[in-house]
């Protein structure tokens, strides 16, 4: 009965994904995302939800909805986003990227991989069963941001305020994921954090003939010997403190994570490197990259780069380095470490601003939220899906699921060519009602974890 209503509602199903990529939700580059939250909040409404919209010092306003029986057994969070990223460079789409447009069976839009698609989904889920099964059998406290591309500023606020209203769920759906490129799909349960500095030496008051470096101290010179007492070159990170912070893994997570499918040999041809840091291959690539945290130069700059050649001497030397981070690592540690080591090498002068900086995520794979996701996607792609304890990537988990205790759990639409933040974003037409049945299944797994609990 589900999927017969699924189908016989297909197009119209679609209409609305593409009515509401349609909006141009670019929260960054100054939409107020009136219109986004609008047609959100309408077709929450339109299952039964009570919806508010939630203003917070001046940020674009969240929608928050509750849908399903107050009295349920299980309380199900799901976080999710309205705004895109800036749809630039232009010329590199094949259609307009707020012109929605489907061509052999995908799906074009700005936004529509990352997170429209599984905003519309999960609603359509909701609709679906309530049309064709009846009452849900969980409360769903849903969550629909308008900041997650600019790093959510105002979600702790949020929290900070609104907490209490969805601090009871038993498990969060986090917004999105994707299907790897043997069609298993992938579920994770944590995000790394990240701590974001600018590391700034000073010279004299402004850049000089270099022929004074025989006197003049040179900030590039003392900004290169800092960075690099912070790492080795056997890629040991040796800012001192920062490793003793690391949660070792659980073992029997570390097994699991041993047997996941991970081809580095692929992924160095991918990107043209000839090997990885320290060797790694396989598992032990992937455990790295789950596990690992990072301290990364993502940018230096000082003096003269240009053609031909300048004598200078450079007034002014600074470095963007950026740490991602795993449990229990935070970017007030990192930033207090991190002082302090500077300061016992004798580099007192290097100043360190901080810039991003969001906590890291992680719950047990084997949590009833995601073991219910996991469920649900075997019966819905006859395939055992993959579940990372986190990943490598990094986003405002921490401030909704694990400051609550909540366990998190993220999948979604998408699959490996989806092109997720570039032009030609994109979802296949049938993982996204393939999408609309997983999530169905998820509700109906996740509300038998009372039972079983
Ligand atoms: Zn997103």
């Amino acid at each position: 009965m589900f999927d017969a209503y699924v189908q016989t509602n297909r197009d119209r199903f679609l209409d609305e994904l593409m009515a509401f990529c349609r909006i141009p939700s670019v929260t960054s580059e100054g939409d107020d995302g009136r219109e986004a939250t609008q047609w959100v909040q309408r077709r929450l409404e339109a299952i039964g939800g009570e919806v508010e919209l939630i203003a917070l010092d001046g940020a674009p306003p969240v929608v928050y909805a509750e849908v399903g029986p107050p009295g349920a057994e299980r309380t199900l969070l799901i976080y999710n986003h309205y705004d895109v990223q800036p749809p630039d460079p232009l010329e590199l789409w094949e259609t307009p990227p707020f012109e929605p447009q489907v061509r052999a069976g995908h799906l074009y839009a700005r936004g529509v991989a990352d997170n429209k698609a599984n905003v519309v989904s999960r609603i359509q889920a909701v609709e679906a069963w309530q049309a064709t099964r009846g009452e849900l059998p969980v409360r769903i406290k849903w969550i629909v941001e308008g900041e997650e591309e600019m790093g959510s500023p105002h979600l702790a606020l949020l929290a900070e305020r609104h907490g209490h209203r969805f601090a009871d769920a038993h498990g969060c759906l986090w917004e999105s994921g994707y299907k790897d490129a043997d069609g298993r799909y992938l579920l994770y349960c944590g995000l790394k954090g990240i701590a974001y500095f600018e590391l700034r030496a000073r010279g004299a008051q402004s850049d000089l003939h270099s022929s004074m470096g025989t006197l003049v101290p040179n900030p590039a010179w003392r900004l290169v010997w800092a960075l690099n007492t912070l790492k080795a070159p056997d890629e040991t990170i040796l800012v001192e403190g920062l490793m003793d912070h690391v949660r070792p893994p659980d073992p029997d997570e570390l097994e699991y994570v041993r047997q996941l499918p991970f081809d580095a040999a692929a992924l160095r041809e991918r990107y043209g490197v000839a090997a990885f840091v320290g060797n790694v291959e396989d598992a032990e690539a992937l455990v790295r990259h789950l596990y690992a945290p990072t301290c990364t130069i993502c940018g230096i700059h000082s003096g003269y780069g240009g053609p031909g050649s300048k004598t200078v001497l450079p007034s002014e030397a600074v470095a963007k380095v950026d740490f991602r981070l795993v449990p229990d690592l935070t970017p007030e540690l990192v930033h207090e470490v991190l002082r302090a080591h500077l300061d016992k090498h004798g580099f007192e002068d290097i100043e360190v601003i901080p810039m991003d900086g969001v906590r890291p995520a992680r719950s047990p794979i084997t949590s009833p939220v995601a073991q219910a996701a996991a469920a649900a996607a075997r019966q819905v792609s006859g395939l055992e899906p993959v579940i990372y304890p986190n990943m490598a990537a990094s986003g405002p988990m921490y401030t909704l699921c694990d400051a609550f205790g909540i366990p998190a759990v993220g999948f979604g639409v998408g699959w490996t060519g989806s092109n997720v933040h570039a032009p030609n974003e994109n979802v296949r037409l049938e993982d996204y009602f393939d999408g609309i049945r997983l999530m169905a299944a998820f509700i109906e797994h996740f509300g038998r974890t009372a039972a079983a609990a």
